[in-house]
């Protein structure tokens, strides 16, 4: 075993709750180190901040539905810290994404109302807080699909066909470019369009294709170091209105997202170790002392007086189906709330349809802090009670919490101050 490092918050897990706490605890004063055996969901979805989509119709108004969803499940997330707890996050993350590393790039909308913007097949999905680059994506104006047969990945007829059987005028056209293999994917490509001669070119057949009045829809390909930059340029060079719509993963939007919380992170002096994957806990009596982490080749303690665990679910392995058929948190070994009561079904035929055990998460108080421990709080898809992908609420879930998170240490911490 290493010797121990100090801090006085220890985040495990780089997804987008672990960010957002770690990062406002930083800006506090704390000194944070984030533990993360990967990245998180950044790099697989699409990048939007989905705060409610469905309750279970569209939502179109988050900001008018919430309290009534909280009232009608009291056991989700949303109802431990309440609908006022969304809004300051999603600003404090507008920000850290505007002063953040891609100078220009920002996130525009909010809980007034959700922007339906295409995916990939071309459904409209809803979501609260955007980017820029795929605003122009919530309208019924014709549309040209643009695909790049190099990117396997998005296939522009199939979003236009889909967008057309909704009510939206839309057709698709192909440009070839000349890239190598290692290049031919989604972040390959964005990077050759931070790259303005490559830019120009990919523009300048566009353009002779395009009709008027139509809008520019493109795979979210453009730029990785200077989205902004690639994005107006474009739109620019081609006179019209021009949207990003996010691909299968890599998710460039999503890798975007990371990058900007990880330079928040940073630049509030935070620490980010990646490939650390956290294996256990000390404890003093309920309160947890240290985590005990794999990190390059040996086990490392890492001393702290507040634990994040902002793990993920059962999709990132934070919690376990045991043997027993019980579920299990791996690291703390914490107590667990939502699991189907004995007799009642645990998994539904339907892949697709709701599963009861994925309502299980670890158990908190409403500030967050876990069931038997004085000092590990949970953020994100850790949580117990929602269903993420039917409810479009992923995202802002693992926003809010993080950032109530890192509230509800800093009270802590001046309560301990003032006694
Ligand atoms: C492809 C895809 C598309 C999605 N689309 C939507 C959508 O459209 N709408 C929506 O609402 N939601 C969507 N989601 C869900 C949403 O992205 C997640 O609910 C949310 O991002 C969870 O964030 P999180 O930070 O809690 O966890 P995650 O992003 O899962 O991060 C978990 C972190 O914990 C780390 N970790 C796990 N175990 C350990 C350990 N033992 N030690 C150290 N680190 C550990 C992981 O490496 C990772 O860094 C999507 C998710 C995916 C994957």
């Amino acid at each position: 075993m290493s010797p121990t490092l100090h801090y006085d918050a220890v985040v495990l897990g780089a997804g987008v709750a672990g960010l957002t706490a770690a990062a406002r605890l930083a800006e506090g004063g704390a000194r944070v180190c984030v533990l993360a055996k990967g990245v998180g969901s950044t790099h697989l979805a699409p990048g939007t901040i989905g705060v409610l989509g469905y309750d279970p119709e569209r939502v179109e108004k988050p900001a008018d539905a919430l309290p009534g969803f909280i009232a009608a499940h009291p056991d989700h997330p949303y109802a431990l810290f309440g609908a006022d707890a969304v809004a300051p996050a999603l600003e404090w993350f507008a920000d850290r994404v505007e002063a953040g590393p891609q100078p220009g790039y920002r996130y525009t909308g909010g809980l007034e109302r959700n922007h339906f913007l295409p995916t990939a097949v071309g459904a409209l999905r809803p979501s609260a807080l955007v980017p820029e680059t795929m605003a122009a994506g919530d309208t019924n104006a014709p549309v040209c699909v643009v695909g790049l047969p190099v990117l396997r990945d998005f296939y522009a007829s199939l979003c236009a066909g889909n967008l057309r059987r909704g009510g939206i005028e839309a057709r698709a056209v192909e440009i070839e470019v000349e890239v190598g293999r290692v290049e031919a994917n989604a972040l390959g490509l964005a990077r050759r369009f931070d790259d303005p001669a490559f830019r120009a070119a990919f523009a300048g057949r566009l353009a002779l294709l395009l009709r008027p009045g139509e809008r520019v829809a493109m795979p979210a390909i453009l730029g990785l170091r200077d989205p902004h930059g690639a994005w107006s340029d474009i739109q620019r060079r081609l006179g019209g209105p021009v949207f990003e719509v996010p691909t299968l993963p890599p998710s460039v939007p999503g890798i975007r997202v990371y990058n900007a919380l990880v330079a928040a992170l940073r630049a509030a002096g935070g620490r980010l170790i990646v490939g650390a994957e956290a294996l256990g806990v000390e404890r003093e009596g309920e309160r947890v002392t240290a985590v005990r982490a794999h990190t390059s080749g040996h086990d490392t303690l890492f001393s702290a007086r507040w634990v994040v665990l902002a793990t993920g679910g059962f999709a990132s392995g934070a919690i376990t189906l045991g043997s027993d058929w019980q579920p299990h948190e791996t690291i703390v070994g914490l107590a667990l709330r939502g699991m189907p009561a004995p007799g009642e079904p645990r998994f539904a035929g339907d892949y697709f349809g709701p599963q009861p055990m994925s309502n299980v998460g670890v158990a908190v108080d409403s500030g967050l802090l876990a069931e038997g421990t004085e000092n590990v709080f949970v953020a994100g898809a850790a949580l117990p009670g929602a269903v993420p992908w039917r409810e479009g609420s992923g995202e802002g879930i693992a926003l809010a919490s993080g950032h109530c998170v890192a509230q509800s240490v800093r009270e802590r911490e001046g309560a301990a101050a003032a006694a």
